[in-house]
């Protein structure tokens, strides 16, 4: 029988290339998935429905917080976002290992209630670089970019916090450490295996 899964927690602030580090991961690792969050926010341009999030109106999320649907949700510039347990256990349960990206104040409220979660923060090179990326993203106008850059400052604040600390200045060497993370931690806890 294959080991069960773990669960990695992966933060870092917007516009650090969470969203690269975790598609080059599910890439070269199959049995590492990365679970669909809910969120009110509407759909970026090319975002698909159940790919990229759940897309839920405001009354549905409030609906399923009232039924204690979440392991964690948080707001984020005035919408919410949200991990759905039925999403993390089912894959769990399948023996994968489950990556949540989330925010910090997500990941806080996971820490209290999964301890053996593994809290990975991934940094920019500096905060220049940060806002550099986030320009040239370029899908969000110029109040919403110094929200995030305001935002990412208070986050890097948490990164201390976290198991482990990356700094993404090249994404295949960000993948190749969070690997070398699952490994050592699978090594850790099923010895042998
Ligand atoms: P974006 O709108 O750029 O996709 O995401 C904005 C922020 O929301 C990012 O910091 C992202 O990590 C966070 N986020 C995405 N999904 C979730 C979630 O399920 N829970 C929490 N707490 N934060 C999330």
């Amino acid at each position: 029988m294959s080991d069960p899964g773990l669960l990695l927690i992966l933060s870092g602030p917007s516009g650090v290339g969470k969203g690269t580090v975790c598609k080059r991961l599910l890439q070269t690792d199959a049995n590492t998935t990365v679970s669909v969050s809910a969120t009110t926010r509407q759909p970026r341009q090319g975002e698909v429905d159940g790919e990229h999030y759940h897309f839920l109106t405001k009354e549905d999320f409030l609906h399923r917080i009232a039924g204690n649907e979440f392991l964690e949700w948080a707001e984020v510039f005035g919408n919410y976002y949200g991990t759905l347990k039925s999403e993390v256990d089912r894959q769990l349960n399948a023996g994968k290992n489950v990556i949540l990206e989330i925010d910090v104040q997500g990941a806080m409220q996971i820490k209290t209630a999964c301890p053996h979660g593994i809290f990975v923060f991934i940094l920019p090179p500096s905060l220049e670089e940060l806002e550099n990326r986030i320009r040239l993203r370029a899908t969000e106008n110029d109040a919403n970019i110094s929200m995030r850059l305001a935002k990412a400052e208070e986050e890097i604040g948490y990164a201390k916090k976290y198991d482990y600390q990356i700094v993404n200045d090249d994404v295949d060497r960000a993948v190749a450490q969070i690997l070398g993370i699952i490994a050592a931690e699978k090594a850790k806890r099923f010895p042998g295996a």
